[in-house]
């Protein structure tokens, strides 16, 4: 079932369900419907908990799935969107986080045989159940305490030990497919992705992977500042199954930004919107009938592979999406390039007329006396500001180098890249994190959102973990020097 999806979605547009939420606020469950036999006892309040319904209540999530497939969906979501050991901190839940993956699909995969052994006509239509990735109550990329914009909630390596105990749940509980979703940072997508790789590997298997970001607001920029082809960029590193857009827009405004990632996008391309804009109540009115029209007209524009819904929407959307997902016609992926594409929250394109890349030098301490004084003042307000006169001076990338006998290497790239990611006029142009060292080169990496530039990589360590590193580091571009 999990080779077959690339064939489906060559001859045909596969439908995504909709939301979760929304249809499971018709039950109008009370804190006692949430918490069931097993939770009557917990110390903290359970009740908006939806993932856990996966546990207290999987007749309901179970009939949910159902209602989707007879809808029209092909692919089904998993309750998991919150089911991380990060999001589920807030219900003291941690524990359950392996346990609430595993079941979801589990259910969901039930959903699909009991759909297909009462709908025999389906009996060889492929459904798949898509584990689905939230992306935490946590960022990466940003700082939640204003006066220290260094900060960070949580880091890179914690957030892939939630992230592969969330893949581990959903694989062993049968999903087809891994998908990504709502991310909001880049990084966090990035702390994903690489957990789903490393447990794909230690699992020796292979799962396709759909990734979809959110555009917040009308700027076309996700909360962490990226634009739609710098998102792009930063995650085409994997060989993924899809790239696409949900949430946060309803459908009219999320096409500018399909539009341009399927012009762009080597990947099959996904959307679910939701239900247009929420009214002052936080409540989606558009119906299924207006939503249809908003997705009709890029649908027929050829802009998709998949297409569903997200906030707002119902099975009475996805049964009108699917009407006209039947009678439209599949997008073709552009013919792949070989060009070097790098981000910050910007993205810059290495073309062949493009003669040189102008790289900002001077934050470098090997480089600029100045610029190793202020790292070892601790002066890193000033040294923000050298990084910011390169590219107001024209950088198109700039270079960041800590190595120097008397400094922490791995602390100062640490610091320095967090600040200068809360720093918009210089987190737009790409980081060439420049080290001779892996260690500070993957402390670097695990700091920027954008696709990166790893340069002054020595083999003077032999060829052999020389490969091994650089497999490591697949997500940037290697300047070897
Ligand atoms: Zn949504």
């Amino acid at each position: 079932m999990n080779s077959d999806i690339k064939k489906e979605l060559e001859k045909r547009i596969l439908v995504i369900d909709g939301a979760m939420g929304t249809t499971i606020q018709q039950y109008k469950l009370e804190e006692k419907d949430y918490r069931g036999k097993r939770f009557s006892e917990w110390p903290k309040d359970l009740k908006g908990n939806n993932d856990l319904l996966s546990i207290t209540q999987p007749q309901i999530i179970k009939a949910i799935h159902k209602e989707y497939l007879k809808a029209g969906a092909d692919i089904i979501e998993t309750n998991t969107f919150s089911a991380t050991t990060v999001a589920m901190a807030d219900y003291g839940m941690e524990s359950l986080a392996y346990e609430l993956n595993y079941e979801s699909a589990k259910i969901a995969k039930e959903a699909v045989a009991e759909f297909k052994k009462e709908f025999p006509e389906f009996a060889d239509v492929p459904k798949y159940v898509a584990g689905a990735f939230g992306p935490t109550n946590r960022t990466l990329s940003l700082s939640p305490n204003v006066n220290d914009p260094g900060f960070r909630a949580i880091t890179f390596d914690e957030l892939v030990e939630a992230y592969a105990e969330q893949a581990k749940g959903l694989i062993e509980g049968g999903s087809d497919i891994l998908l990504v979703e709502t991310i909001f940072d880049t990084l966090n997508a990035k702390a994903a992705l690489f957990a789903i790789q490393n447990v794909c590997k230690e699992k020796n298997i292979k799962m396709p992977v759909m990734v979809s970001g959110t555009i917040t607001d009308a700027s076309g920029r996700t909360l962490s500042g990226q634009t739609t082809e710098a998102f792009l960029n930063s995650i085409s590193h994997v060989d993924l199954l899809s790239v696409g857009l949900n949430c946060a827009l309803g459908a009219k405004d999320m096409r500018p930004y399909l539009e341009e990632l399927s012009d762009k996008a080597p990947f099959f391309v996904s959307a679910y919107p939701n239900a247009g804009l929420p009214n002052q109540f936080g409540e989606y009115d558009q119906d299924a009938h207006a939503m249809g029209h908003e997705v009709e007209e890029f649908l027929k524009a050829g802009f998709l592979n998949i297409v569903g819904g997200c906030c707002g929407t119902t099975p009475s959307h996805i049964k009108r999406i699917a009407e006209i997902a039947k009678v439209s016609k599949p997008r073709k992926k552009p013919a792949p390039d070989t060009l070097m594409h790098l981000s910050g929250l910007e993205p810059v394109t290495l073309r062949p007329e493009s003669n040189f890349m102008n790289v900002g030098e001077r934050t470098n301490v090997t480089g600029s006396k100045k610029f190793l004084r202020l790292i070892k003042e601790g002066n890193y307000e000033e040294a923000l500001s050298i990084a910011k006169d390169q590219v107001d001076g024209g950088a198109q990338v700039i270079d960041v180098n800590m190595d120097e006998g008397m400094l922490d290497s791995e602390a100062a790239m640490t610091k320095f890249l967090n600040l200068i990611a809360s720093e918009p006029d210089i987190s737009r142009v790409p980081i060439m994190i420049d080290s001779s060292k892996w260690s500070v080169i993957e402390a670097g990496l695990k700091c920027v959102q954008g696709k990166a530039i790893v340069n002054s990589i020595s083999m003077k360590e032999g060829e052999e973990k020389f490969i091994e590193q650089a497999k490591k580091l697949n997500n940037t571009a290697l300047l070897l020097l």
